[in-house]
């Protein structure tokens, strides 16, 4: 048996469950990193690891990475992180025994959905626990897909970023998915021009229509642009990418954008404002928090408006400590996290 706190990836979480084992048909580990806040909302990644090591390093890594994106948007959530590893039975039975195992948890742990995870997921885990989001979208409720809330937060954030307005800037967009589409159609929507990369083709047509240039996969990032948003995969800010940046400013959905600590002092050393990606990209955690907590879609838009002024005190705080912007805001959620504990 794994022990997690031997792993480098372990930050004092507060509870680790190995879920599964091979009567159920499946393996997988809920790790849950802080209840300071609230219960630790996270979604249930579905990833063909290298190693059961490597699953529990991800979801202690993402574990913590929630408690953070969650105390940052100022919601009632601590941070939490499934990883399912193997499936080796029916997809449905899986879901509804890893639903019992979250019900074990007695609400510390909500799961929705992420890499690898479906609607039709969530819906097998409801049928065996009420501590899930990410379910169909009843009306006048806010719920279903979160790529547009998250667009939207991104959006308000490079928006504030140019001062205001976006009419005649260039974006240069990396990745053209679920997020990055809105967000291109947001921008397009209000004048901006914009320049984008995409591995997939299908992705990329879509985009065409909005009058999009497209630029070559290994050369976005360096396209000349007011702002280069990463909208596709994580650590594409590193010691090779960062010295050829096209753009002073980078804001975008990416999860995990500086692949190392470094590479945000890289970006200082290089005079680009980094807007730190868990500030910009919680648009989706809000629209989960939302549906969880049954709250009308009305009060989303209010959360989702409130990221720019937080992404703007947050470089202000990193200008006048003299740090990188993504070290102001893990600064700042850990005395949130400090205060609620004391309070
Ligand atoms: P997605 O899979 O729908 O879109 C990602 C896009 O990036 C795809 O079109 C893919 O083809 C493209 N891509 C992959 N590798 C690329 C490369 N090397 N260069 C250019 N494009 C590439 O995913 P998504 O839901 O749009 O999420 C995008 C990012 O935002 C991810 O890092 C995700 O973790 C993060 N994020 C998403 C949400 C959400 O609400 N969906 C919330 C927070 C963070």
């Amino acid at each position: 048996m794994m022990d997690p706190k031997q792993n480098a990836s372990f930050d004092n979480h507060e509870e680790v469950v190995f879920v599964g084992g091979e009567a159920q048909g499946f393996a997988g580990i809920i790790a849950v990193h802080s209840t300071v806040l609230g219960p630790a909302a996270g979604g249930c990644r579905i990833w063909d690891y290298d190693s059961a090591e490597d699953a529990l390093t991800d979801a202690l890594r993402l574990s913590r990475g929630m408690t953070y994106k969650n105390a940052m948007a100022d919601l009632p959530l601590g941070g939490g992180k499934a990883v399912i590893y193997r499936i080796n039975t029916d997809r449905v039975d899986a879901f509804q025994r890893f639903g019992d195992a979250v019900e074990a948890l007695g609400g510390r742990y909500i799961t929705a959905e992420d890499v690898g995870a479906t609607v039709a997921d969530m819906r097998a885990i409801s049928g065996r626990t009420s501590y899930v989001a990410g379910l169909p979208k009843e009306a006048g409720q806010a719920g279903g897909d979160p790529s547009p809330a998250t667009a939207f937060g991104v959006f308000v954030s490079i928006k504030a970023l140019l001062g205001g307005s976006v009419q005649g800037r260039t974006v240069a967009v990396q990745g053209v998915g679920a997020v990055g589409f809105n967000l291109c159609r947001l921008l397009s929507e209000e004048g901006a021009r914009l320049v984008v990369s995409d591995v997939n083709r299908g992705n990329l047509q879509r985009a065409e229509a909005l009058g999009v240039e497209i630029a070559p996969v290994a050369q976005i990032h360096a396209v000349g642009a007011d702002v280069f948003s990463p909208c596709a995969l994580g650590a594409g800010l590193n010691e090779r990418t960062i010295p050829e940046l096209g753009a002073a400013i980078v804001c975008g959905a990416a999860n995990n954008q500086l692949a190392t600590e470094a590479d945000g002092e890289r970006l200082v050393a290089r005079g680009v404002t980094y807007a730190p990606d868990y500030v910009v990209n919680a648009g989706g955690i809000i629209n989960v928090c939302a549906e969880y907590l049954g709250e009308p879609a009305d009060v989303v838009d209010g959360r989702l408006r409130a990221i720019a002024p937080r992404l703007l005190n947050v470089l202000e705080n990193a200008k006048s400590e003299g740090v990188p912007p993504h070290a102001a805001a893990d600064r700042i959620v850990r005395e949130k996290l400090k205060a609620a504990r004391m309070a």
